[in-house]
Formats: C-alpha cells, sequence, structure tokens
C-alpha cells in the first residue's frame, strides 16, 4: 500500500489507473478506524481496484467548541489495518495541503443541511460538502463509499453529487454495531466505563420504535414520544433530538410512510452521539433496519 501526502502525487496515481481502464474506489475517512470504516473498505474492495482511503480530520467540520483538538488519530495502526485488507493507496494530506493559505471556497446544499445535524453543530455540512468535494476530484473515483450511520450527511453528498453532476456514485453501507447494540463510532473511545452502559441507549430507543412500528403503531407523535422518554430517563444523557424524517427531505413526517428515518442524538456525558433506523414500506409490510 502506498501512503501519499500530497494532492499532485494523488491526481497523478489516480489518473493513471483511471486511463488504464480500472475502476476506482474511494473510501473517506477521518481516521481511527474501527469495525465501521472496515465494512465500507471491504465493500469497496468487492467493486473497485484500486482502492483509495482517506484520512483527513477535517478542520472545517468542527465547530470552534467542538473536539477536532483532541479527535483520535491512530495512523500507525490505520495503515496497518488497511494495509491487511489489501487497500492500495492510503491519501493522508495535511491540513495546508488541502486548505492552502488564501483558500476560500465552499459548497452548501442548501435546505437539507439545516435542520437536526447541521442546526446542533452549525458549518458541519459545509465542512464536510466542500472536503468530500475535493475528494471526489483529486480521486475522481467512479464509487465512493459511505455509511448510513451519518444518515443525513450521506443525503446531502447524494444531493451535491445529483446537483453538480459529479462523476462517483455514492454507495451507502449498513451501520456496524457492538454486540450490545452501540453503533461504532471513533467517538466511542471518548465514553468512560459507566457511559459505555449510559450510550447503548440510542439503540435501545430504536429497538423500541422497530418494536412498536411492528406492533403497528405509524403516528409519529407517540413513536417520538417513546424515543424520546427513554433516552431522557438515561441517568447521565442529555437529548438533543429524536424525530423521524421523510428519507429523501429530512423533514418531520406526521405518519411513518414510505421510507423514513427515526434519527437520534444525544450527549453522553460530553461524547455527543447519533444513530438512526430506516424504515421502508413494500405495501402494507414494514421494514426497520437498525
Ligand atoms: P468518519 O471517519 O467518522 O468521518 O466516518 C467515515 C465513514 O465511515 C463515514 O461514511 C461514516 O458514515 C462511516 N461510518 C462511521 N461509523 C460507521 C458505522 N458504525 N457503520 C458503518 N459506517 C460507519
Amino acid at each position: 500500500m502506498d501512503v501519499i501526502h500530497t494532492v499532485a502525487w494523488m491526481k497523478q496515481v489516480a489518473e493513471g489507473a483511471r486511463t488504464t481502464g480500472r475502476i476506482l474506489g474511494l473510501v473517506p475517512t477521518m481516521g481511527a478506524l474501527h469495525e465501521g470504516h472496515l465494512s465500507l473498505v471491504r465493500e469497496a474492495r468487492k467493486q473497485c481496484s484500486p482502492v483509495v482511503v482517506s484520512i483527513f480530520v477535517n478542520p472545517k467540520q468542527f465547530g470552534p467548541s467542538e473536539d477536532f483538538q483532541k479527535y483520535p488519530r491512530s495512523l500507525e495502526a490505520d495503515r496497518a489495518a488497511l494495509e491487511k485488507l489489501g487497500v492500495d493507496y492510503l491519501f493522508v494530506p495535511p491540513p495546508e495541503e488541502m486548505y492552502p493559505p488564501g483558500f476560500g471556497t465552499s459548497v452548501v446544499v442548501e435546505g437539507l443541511g439545516d435542520r437536526l445535524e447541521g442546526r446542533s453543530r452549525p458549518g458541519h455540512f459545509r465542512g464536510v460538502t466542500t472536503v468530500v468535494l475535493k475528494l471526489f476530484e483529486i480521486v475522481q473515483p467512479r464509487f465512493s463509499f459511505f455509511g448510513r450511520k451519518d444518515a443525513q450527511q450521506v443525503r446531502i453528498i447524494r444531493q451535491m453529487a445529483f446537483d453538480l453532476n459529479l462523476y462517483p456514485e455514492i454507495v451507502v453501507c449498513p451501520i456496524v454495531r457492538e454486540p450490545d447494540g452501540l453503533a461504532l463510532s471513533s467517538r466511542n473511545a471518548y465514553l468512560k466505563n459507566g457511559e459505555r452502559r449510559a450510550a447503548t441507549v440510542l439503540y435501545r430507543a430504536l429497538e423500541l420504535f422497530r418494536r412498536e412500528i411492528l406492533s403497528g403503531q405509524r403516528s409519529a407523535a407517540p413513536l417520538v414520544a417513546s424515543m424520546r422518554q427513554l433516552i431522557e430517563s438515561e441517568p447521565g444523557v442529555s437529548l438533543d433530538y429524536a424525530e423521524i424524517v421523510d428519507a429523501g427531505t429530512f423533514e418531520p413526517v406526521m405518519a411513518c410512510r414510505k421510507a423514513c428515518y427515526a434519527l437520534v442524538a444525544a450527549r453522553v456525558g460530553a461524547t455527543r452521539l447519533i444513530d438512526n433506523a430506516l424504515i421502508e414500506q413494500a405495501g402494507d409490510s414494514f421494514t426497520v433496519t437498525l
């Protein structure tokens, strides 16, 4: 696996692969890799060769009071894990390579990013779309792989790709969870002992949601109320939001129909975590995927 630090070198290598007709896959990450990230890499390996994984802790997607400085970084372990999976190129640009002095452009997808994560983390999605568009331009992959864990993010990236006629096809992969349901996240490393157990309340709320859907409840208000109540009853956890939204618009729905997401976000101690469940309707039957 080649480790690439500059945009120029990354472009050259990617261009070489494209001109020989190979199918480039890109997996953008911020590192501190876990099985969630690695599941995207495995999927990329199935569909593409060569596979590029980027590790870039993107300063533009962190708010001023967020955890940019202390975000976990474990480049050596990440490198070893990616090498083992047969990744071809690891792109690790330093911040000044991505944002040289005078950098002044950003990309905003209007509407979809105003609510939920966008409201709780102003500027976050602008940072994400800007860096992802840059990565798409540098690598120009045929496919790029994202996790459904960040459902609103992937919806926004899809919209950007559609609106700007971008080349890569966006592939969405399932959420990888711990055996007790907690969605894997680099930020789980912040959780202290008691907090680790409390953090499963997000998953438990989504499970409760699934049970209620499967027993016939369709109205959003009581479904949201049960999730909120469960999360708010967990000591040390403070709820940010619990909502049911249309999977296309990310606007709240009155009742679950067609495709929706149940989205939850909460602070466990000082650590902010998010999770979601996807509800799909086929005829009269509903499936809820956690
Ligand atoms: P991050 O390093 O947090 O920016 O995440 C990089 C990619 O990994 C994003 O597309 C995430 O949605 C995805 N990802 C993070 N956690 C998980 C998970 N538990 N399961 C599946 N994908 C994940």
